[in-house]
């Protein structure tokens, strides 16, 4: 069957040079093989994430570890900074837990800002709060900077932040922001496949753990911690996944990170002035807008042409090419077209072609 190329908000196309370091011989997890590869991965992962933390590997999906962040370190309240599909789901997962949650909803689209977060946590019943850097689901980024500043105001609340679709697409300074907990996916910005997560705790997120009786077994974070202090996880990772991981670290630095950054906001762009080429406009509100994807209104909303979402993506897929037509409660008045990854000027420009093809024949 032909291959149609993902570009889709995650997962995103794999290079073959990635999948090629999928197919290293496997070796034992407590063996030297195993602690020499982590250790190797280890210093490229603090750089990338700017942090002296130790950068834990997780054989999971990003659920696992947003979950498990909520297991180790909240007791009392948690705030869940919603504002899409992903962050709305978090609220949800919370509740699941049996953990006393509370929703800062905000409307689909727009970001989640500072001084929202600074009136809930003035009332002094959270321990935690959770949210989404880059809401994958509307295409829209929320300032973490400005957020994360309110860290020294609320030293004893858990700044969780998943940074799925953003992490290694654009500058995340772990430690300088003062954040607790980072998590990512690596079916995204990472463009591997997925099945693995990377993320990193504070000093404050250990501590607060270790306050914690019922960690759970699967993402106890003071395991993660001691096994990543030998070079190795506290179960059996998935090892061919951790091999590509460092396979791609190699091109990331090879690339150089400014480079890498610099190359996602362009592609970004591109996508951006492809829309308004066509008259179209982001569903994000403006200066919000995610730079490793575009979420496009389909034009409903301006009184002009409407974009028929599943019908663009069914002329794409048979250039072979995968969008999506939109999600959750967006499905067919967006659609979304990821620039995660590998994406070059050049792609982008083949990709346009196709798009521009593909809109002409609705
Ligand atoms: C894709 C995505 C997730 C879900 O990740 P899984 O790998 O399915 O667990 C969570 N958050 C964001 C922002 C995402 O984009």
């Amino acid at each position: 069957m032909a291959h149609v190329k993902l570009h889709i908000p995650g997962p995103v196309e794999v290079s073959s040079k990635t999948f090629q370091a999928m197919t290293r011989p496997m070796i034992g997890h407590r063996g030297q093989g195993f602690k020499d590869l982590y250790a190797g991965i280890q210093p490229r992962l603090q750089t990338l994430l700017q942090t002296q933390q130790l950068v834990y590997l997780s054989t999971s999906s990003a659920w696992g570890v947003m979950e498990g962040a909520l297991t180790n370190l909240t007791s009392k309240k948690v705030l869940n900074c919603m504002c899409g599909a992903f962050s709305d789901k978090w609220f949800d997962v919370s509740k699941k837990l049996g953990k006393d949650a509370e929703a800062l909803q905000v409307p689909w689209g727009s970001p989640i800002r500072a001084e929202q977060i600074d009136a809930r946590l003035a009332t002094g019943h959270f321990d935690a709060l959770t949210l989404i850097h880059n809401e994958t689901s509307t295409g829209t980024m929320s300032p973490l900077a400005e957020i994360a500043g309110l860290k020294t105001k609320y030293p004893e609340v858990m700044f969780i932040i998943d940074a799925v679709s953003s992490m290694t697409a654009v500058p995340i300074a772990f430690d300088a922001l003062g954040i607790d907990v980072l998590l990512a996916g690596t079916q995204k910005a990472f463009a591997l496949p997925p099945g693995l997560a990377v993320f990193v705790c504070s000093p404050a997120a250990l501590a607060r753990a270790a306050t914690i009786k019922t960690r759970g077994y699967y993402f106890d974070v003071l395991e993660f911690e001691k096994n990543a202090r030998e070079n190795m996880t506290p179960s059996t990772p998935s090892i061919s996944h951790i091999h590509a991981l460092d396979s791609k670290l190699d091109d990331f630095f090879a690339e150089g990170l400014d480079a890498r950054f610099d190359r996602h906001n362009r592609t970004n762009q591109m996508l951006r002035d492809w829309a308004s080429r066509h008259g179209l406009t982001l569903f994000p509100e403006v200066g919000f807008e995610s730079k490793t994807l575009v979420c496009i209104n389909n034009g409903a909303k301006l009184g002009g042409r409407v974009i028929d979402a599943i019908k663009l993506q069914k002329n794409m897929k048979d250039r072979g090419v995968l969008i999506d037509a939109g999600y959750g409660k967006i499905k067919g008045t967006t659609f979304r077209i990821s620039n995660m990854g590998d994406e070059t000027v050049s792609s982008i420009s083949d990709l346009i072609v196709q798009l521009d093809e593909s809109i002409a024949g609705l």
